[in-house]
């Protein structure tokens, strides 16, 4: 099959992780018979350098005709004191809502060849982690109506019915691709807008009878992930509490350099990115860990093309990689074979069957 993804490296390591991820994707096609074609975008420092905008309108204009869009990182120091109004973050939060993108993935994997990196007793994450976050992104606390004066502020959380169902059915959907078992979080004994999304992810609920749902406070939750985090699948959340948990969870994992993440909408389109920033400290200088990045495109095949052979492919070769002691200044451990961002994204092309 045929997909047009709008390729946007960014700033940083951004160049560096997404060659290697295009490398992997290539192989895919390669093996599995699809074409790929990939048109590169500008975002970020780079744009800013370029066109004088942290995000020209070509370029979401170009990742709307897409299927898809991969994106790397944006920002630096060069670009610290730039006005705020055209920082290279502004990218992301013009992507995310340009694209109508209201759904955050973000999965807390823990392979159990990096379990030393973990923080929790090795007991607890025996046989590794994989927990995924469903989080809100548009609506919520961060969109609501806000105001300061010089005493008091205020910052309002709504939600409507139609926010939270839209995202429920995804997380039910997720699921039901998964372990069938969702959490949803919330702070029901307390806010109101709390009750509705219990009521409303209840009520989706009764379309999924294989999925075990549970409702959990948020503070438990918090609590329940660094106490017993195999006991979750999927997670789904507001948007605050998501970007609280969704921190939480990865860092239980321990390694930053090895997480993906996914924002979606209703359909089939999503934007795909590791979870780090552009690591300027470490740029050009192919000493980056592209696996996040690379995971991020077996999201991208499993969530936006539905190629879930493709997905496990992918995952697989990187989890062969780290079997063959294959590692990246990041994750480097005693008695493994240190290489660098192009060998890393080399040896996982390979292992792509
Ligand atoms: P960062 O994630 O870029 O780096 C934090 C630390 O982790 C650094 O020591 C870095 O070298 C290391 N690191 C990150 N990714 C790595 C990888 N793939 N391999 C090996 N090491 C890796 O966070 P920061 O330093 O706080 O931010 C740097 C810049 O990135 C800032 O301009 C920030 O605004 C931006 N940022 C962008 C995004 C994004 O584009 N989504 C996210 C976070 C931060």
């Amino acid at each position: 099959m045929d997909f047009k993804i709008a390729v946007i490296p960014g700033d940083g390591i951004g160049p560096d992780i997404v060659r290697e991820a295009l490398k992997v994707l290539d192989k895919v096609a390669s093996c599995y018979g699809h074409h790929f074609s990939y048109e590169t975008l500008l975002a970020g420092g780079v744009a800013i350098d370029e066109t004088g905008a942290p995000l020209p309108e070509e370029t979401l204009e170009k990742a709307k005709a897409a299927d898809s869009v991969l994106l790397g990182a944006v920002g630096g120091p060069k670009w610290d004191d730039v006005p705020s109004a055209i920082r290279p973050e502004k990218a992301l939060l013009g992507l995310r809502g340009g694209l109508g993108l209201f759904c955050n993935l973000r999965p807390a994997m823990l392979f159990p060849q990096l379990a030393s990196a973990c923080p929790l007793k090795p007991s607890m994450v025996e046989g590794g982690l994989d927990i995924m976050v469903v989080r809100e992104l548009t609506g919520g606390i961060y969109f609501g109506k806000r105001e300061r004066t010089a005493d008091s502020a205020y910052d309002v959380m709504a939600y409507s019915k139609e926010e939270v169902r839209r995202i429920a059915v995804k997380a039910f959907d997720i699921a039901m691709k998964r372990n069938r078992k969702l959490t949803s979080v919330d702070k029901a004994n307390i806010l109101e807008t709390s009750r509705l999304w219990r009521a409303t992810v209840d009520e989706v609920a009764k379309n999924y009878p294989e999925v075990a749902l549970n409702h959990l406070y948020v503070d438990n939750a918090a609590m329940q992930l660094v106490r017993n985090p195999k006991q979750f699948d999927v997670i789904v959340t507001e948007n605050m509490f998501g970007d609280i948990l969704s921190d939480e969870a990865s860092m239980v994992t321990g390694s930053i350099g090895m997480l993906p993440s996914a924002s979606l909408r209703g359909d089939s389109f999503g934007m795909y990115e590791p979870i780090h920033g552009s690591a300027p400290d470490i740029a050009g200088q192919d000493k980056a860990n592209p696996l996040a990045t690379i995971l991020s495109v077996a999201m991208m095949l499993r969530y936006s093309f539905s190629l879930p052979a493709e997905a496990d492919a992918i995952e697989k070769a990187v989890s062969d990689t780290l079997d063959q002691g294959i590692r990246t200044a990041d994750i480097m451990s005693e008695g493994c074979t240190l290489v660098g961002t192009a060998a890393m994204g080399d040896a996982v092309a390979a292992n792509v069957r």
